[in-house]
């Protein structure tokens, strides 16, 4: 005896259509095999494959450089960098705090990944 994969009925082992629902006994093994053989999703990656980031280095820069968004671009964060960059002139200098904070969170653990969502080197 077979079981129905539609209805749960018991269909006999020659038959090809279930008595109860009448749907294609053998039709939801097909269907499971044409899955499997799809191409699986290759996700194209574009993370560098390089060092991890160094935390101190990246909380220095933000702290020294952080209106000019150094540390961003070390960090792979190139928009936000520029846009730092941005806010510091114009606010003439005044928005370079944002940087400073920036810096100030890296140094403290507060910012824990690289542009990329790789975790910073913790080598200070
Ligand atoms: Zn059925």
């Amino acid at each position: 005896m077979n079981k129905c994969m539609n209805c749960g009925s018991d269909v006999q082992s020659d038959a090809n259509f279930c008595p109860v629902c009448g749907k294609p006994v053998s039709a939801a093994d097909n269907s499971a095999q044409n899955a499997a053989q799809q191409n699986p999703v290759h996700n194209a990656s574009v993370i560098p494959d390089t060092e991890p980031k160094s935390r101190l280095l990246a909380g220095v820069l933000g702290l020294l450089l952080g209106g000019l968004g150094i540390h961003n671009f070390y960090l792979g964060n190139t928009t936000r960098g520029v846009i730092q960059i941005l806010v510091t002139c114009i606010t003439c200098g005044i928005g370079a705090i944002w940087g400073f904070v920036e810096g100030i969170l890296i140094l403290c653990r507060q910012i824990n990944s690289d542009g990329y969502g790789r975790p910073l080197k913790n080598d200070c």
